[in-house]
């Protein structure tokens, strides 16, 4: 099977979150064709979507000028996934503390933008993340801070007593860029969820 995964692709690592969908894909036996999004009319075709880091103010404005914003929703709404990194996640929050982000209101949780930023402006770190046997490498860079998760947000990993990865139904985000290794654990974790897998092994 081959699943089409688009990347909304304003700014940010657009060609190393492409390679780490394949993998991940090829992981599970399917192939990924991966389409970038900057226009309206691409997502609708989407299996799955990739929300990934830059300036989360830019990424706002483009989504609402294209109306990419409804068909994300729309998207979410359907219960398809999507994975939102860095000033993804902030986008896909629904509140990120600043006027100037229109956040898609995708997950139940209020960020804090360039929180971490504030302190040191990146880092990696060892990541003890749900449903991941071993740590993952997190690489932080001018990271938002996730400061409050509503009930129904499952907290799937957090670095110095807050939250740094969550899953809210078929949304996953994270304040750091799981592109920026090999590890491609993340973007299979977000996209190939148990659930999925358990209901392909029931099927064949
Ligand atoms: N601090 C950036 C923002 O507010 C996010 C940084 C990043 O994506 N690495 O959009």
């Amino acid at each position: 099977m081959t699943v089409s995964a688009g990347v909304v692709a304003v700014q940010g690592d657009v060609s190393e979150h492409a390679d780490a969908i394949r993998r991940a894909a090829r992981a599970h036996g399917e192939d990924a064709e991966v389409v970038e999004i900057r226009t309206s009319g691409v997502v609708p075709d989407c299996d799955i979507l990739l929300l990934p880091g830059g300036e989360s103010t830019a990424i706002s404005r483009l989504l609402a000028r294209e109306g990419i914003d409804e068909e994300i929703r729309d998207h979410v709404a359907a219960g398809k996934p999507v994975l939102a990194t860095c000033a993804g996640l902030i986008v896909a929050s629904a509140d990120a503390n600043d006027d100037r982000v229109d956040t898609l209101d995708l997950i139940d949780a209020t960020v804090d933008r360039n929180a971490f930023g504030r302190q040191v402006d990146s880092f990696e770190a060892p990541l003890d993340v749900d449903g991941l046997d071993d740590p993952f490498p997190a690489v932080f860079i001018r990271a938002p801070l996730i400061a409050e998760v509503g009930d129904g947000v499952e907290v799937l990993a957090s670095w110095d007593g807050d939250p740094v990865a969550v899953r809210d139904g078929p949304v996953v985000g994270t304040s750091f860029h799981p592109e920026l290794t090999d590890d491609s654990r993340i973007h299979d974790l977000a996209f190939f969820p148990e659930e999925q897998q358990e209901a392909e092994e029931a099927v064949f």
